[in-house]
């Protein structure tokens, strides 16, 4: 069936039709935009495609700019002749590269960095990409491994000469990964995570506005580790979040990323690309790229409730453990009776922080008497430092330095973003 970019199609698959726009597509796919305004990718010789209206004007299944070759060196060069930046696109899993799988009828990690660029072709106006595939699992199944493979990938691509990372990621724990990413790399370049909540095949899945708006981020100057989904359930803009003020918030909506005791770094507007900034960020080639990957796993993060059991202490200071978070209540408290474990814990040279569970707002362990004992068992305060970033930090951390009073200092300090400036102090 022949047709073209802009004629209307309709698409039938697996026993059901989809009818839309036809975009400029992939080499063997077919990409449309629906009524609902999302775009679906298909591999053209598994649907039947049926021509509704013919109002295309340029030729299906080329290249941007038609196949022509432009330039001195014959590199391809898009619509407006400017050259584009280079984006690496490393894919890891999660929902943003799933679909679900008609046996199981569960959602899993099946597309690569390629298999997404072809189902979104806007992303090849705004950059030229590379693909690379670091893993094909969702997120719970991260550890400091995958964290340190992945760091080190990117890194190998901005000294390749990579213009801007994309990383594309599960979102239930792309809070902690954006964490490890920003502690562990000192960058140049903007390094952004972005993720989906709804899986491609869904009406309303997330994944390309989400991708858009990342590659938006990548292009631009702000040479953070940031996180980039959806800021509200429309499809108006995306936040770019801080990778140490990240949290994410809700379990489904597409707006379930937070930035917390910070303003988003900006927003990107979709339909235009627009950045808007809100807070003071690094810029492009402000620094020079390092790396410390150096991490120690056996950290934790341990939630206090009504009436726990100190004991739970002992399992970590027993059981080979380096470093505690301490989620506590409120200004950051523990019962009493964890007095002296916290002792016992700083005594052996593990650094124990204290974070609070209301997750917005500063810990301040100097105005309730349980705060002031906690302190003088040697725990220090996290600030506002989010729990999870607070455990990320200090993996880092110990993976730097054997010293106990070095792990603290670097503690107390402002690494990454993570702790912003007290007004009071
Ligand atoms: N469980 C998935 C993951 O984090 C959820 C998602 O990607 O949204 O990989």
């Amino acid at each position: 069936m022949e047709f073209k970019q802009g004629d209307r199609v309709r698409i039938e698959k697996n026993g059901t039709a989809y009818e839309g726009k036809v975009m400029p597509s992939m080499e063997g796919y077919i990409t449309i935009k629906m009524n609902s305004g999302y775009n679906a990718g298909f591999s053209k010789d598994r649907v039947k495609v049926t021509l509704l209206g013919g109002n295309g004007e340029t030729p299906n299944g080329g290249s941007l700019n038609g196949g022509k070759k432009s330039g001195a060196a014959g590199e391809e060069l898009p619509k407006s002749g400017r050259k584009l930046q280079k984006i690496a696109i490393l894919s890891t899993g999660g929902t943003i590269a799933s679909k679900i799988d008609y046996r199981t009828g569960a959602v899993t990690s099946q597309f690569t960095a390629d298999d997404i660029l072809a189902a979104i072709p806007e992303l090849k106006e705004i950059a030229d990409f590379k693909g690379r595939v670091i893993s094909s699992i969702l997120s719970e199944n991260m550890d400091s491994e995958s964290w340190q493979n992945l760091a080190r990938a990117v890194v190998e691509e901005i000294e390749a000469g990579a213009d801007g990372i994309i990383v594309t990621h599960g979102t239930d724990t792309m809070m902690y990964t954006a964490a490890a990413l920003s502690f562990m790399i000192e960058t140049p370049v903007p390094i952004v995570l972005v993720g989906s909540q709804r899986s491609a095949d869904r009406p309303s899945s997330d994944n390309a506005m989400n991708a858009i708006c990342a590659a938006r981020v990548a292009t631009s100057d702000i040479a953070e580790v940031s996180v980039v989904m959806h800021g509200t359930t429309s499809d108006d803009f995306c936040e770019i979040h801080r990778g140490t003020k990240v949290r994410k918030m809700h379990t489904s909506r597409r707006d379930a990323f937070k930035s917390i005791n910070s303003l988003p770094i900006g927003t990107v507007d979709y339909s235009t690309g627009e950045i808007k900034t809100f807070i003071d960020y690094t810029r492009r080639g402000e620094r020079s790229l390092k790396f410390k990957p150096g991490i120690e796993p056996k950290c934790a993060l341990v939630k206090f409730t009504p009436g726990a059991d100190p004991e739970i202490l002992d399992c970590y200071i027993n059981g080979g453990y380096k470093g505690l978070v301490l989620e506590g209540t409120g200004l950051g408290h523990v019962s009493t009776k964890w007095t002296p474990k916290i002792r016992k814990a700083t005594e052996a040279k593990m650094p124990v922080i204290i974070t609070s569970q209301c997750l917005n707002g500063r810990v301040c362990d100097r105005v309730y008497d349980t705060g002031r004992d906690m302190l003088k068992a040697g725990a220090i305060e996290g600030e506002d430092t989010l729990p999870e970033t607070a455990l990320v930090k200090l993996m880092w951390v110990l993976g730097q330095t054997d010293e106990f009073d070095e792990a603290i200092k670097m503690m107390k300090e402002d690494l990454s973003g993570e702790i912003t400036e007290c007004c009071f102090k």
